[in-house]
């Protein structure tokens, strides 16, 4: 049994004293005791102020929107795996859309970037995802494999702490959502995949759907065979809809 992930990736917003208000409100709201995972995903600058007000709740994962695939140096404006374990997180985004797309974080730099978050003790999420242009020309697996080739130096005794999530660029924050068939269909196909590349491995990995996310077809999505849970933009930003979100994965 995979058990759920509900994650938030809060992107650049909310600021330090927004996240206290939020983290004081959301701890109280979610039990201590459930059926599945949650993360939240904040700006580097709030981690310590999200951390300094979970209090005992290390239930809730923290994590980075990003690494760097070096582990220290002078690379001025850069974040170490180190310094986000040290800090408190246990995971980590890799590859979101948005980097690949606005900071042109390639593949080969995302091999690496996974590579250095594992060595960090971070459990990757490693996002993958075609844009609207490649699904409509029918090349929506072609570029999961490619996208998968990241996988490639991540040797068998990491593989079982690797998270996915597919997010289809034409439904991150656009308000059109993924089928719950779409989605379905390619879970389906990056598990099929990881298991032609890994074994059995892939029956435990988590595959979590990343696009317009809402408290109002979560559920459904959630209810997907391959659907493990949800990376969650815009709807993780309130309280209330990321609780009504963490609740469909229960
Ligand atoms: P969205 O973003 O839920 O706002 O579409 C999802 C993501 O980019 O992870």
């Amino acid at each position: 049994m995979r058990k759920k992930l509900a994650a938030g990736n809060w992107k650049m917003n909310l600021t330090p004293r927004e996240t206290v208000e939020y983290i004081k409100l959301f701890r109280e709201r979610i039990p201590v005791e459930r059926t599945y995972d949650v993360a939240l995903f904040p700006p580097f600058i709030d981690i310590p102020f999200l951390m300094g007000n979970l209090l005992e709740r290390r239930d809730i994962h923290v994590g980075g929107q990003n690494l760097s695939e070096k582990e220290s140096g002078a690379f001025t404006g850069e974040i170490s795996g180190n310094m986000l374990a040290d800090a408190g997180c246990t995971m980590v985004l890799v590859g979101h859309s948005e980097r690949r797309q606005f900071f042109g974080e390639t593949d080969e730099l995302l091999g690496k970037k996974l590579i250095r978050a594992f060595t960090s003790g971070l459990l990757p999420v490693f996002c993958l995802g075609e844009t609207l242009e490649q699904r409509k020309a029918g090349h929506t697996f072609a570029v999961l494999d490619k996208q998968l080739t990241a996988l490639t130096d991540v040797t068998p005794d990491l593989r079982d702490k690797l998270i996915l999530a597919y997010e289809p660029v034409w439904a991150i924050g656009t308000g059109v959502t993924a089928s719950p068939a779409q989605a379905q269909e390619a879970h389906k196909y990056l598990r099929e995949r990881l298991r032609g590349l890994w074994g059995n491995v892939a029956e435990t990995t988590r595959i979590l759907y990343g696009g317009s996310v809402t408290p109002a077809n979560a559920k459904e999505l959630f209810g997907c065979a391959d659907v493990d849970g949800g990376l969650v933009g815009g709807a993780s930003l309130k309280v209330d809809s990321f609780q009504a979100i963490c609740e469909a994965a229960a």
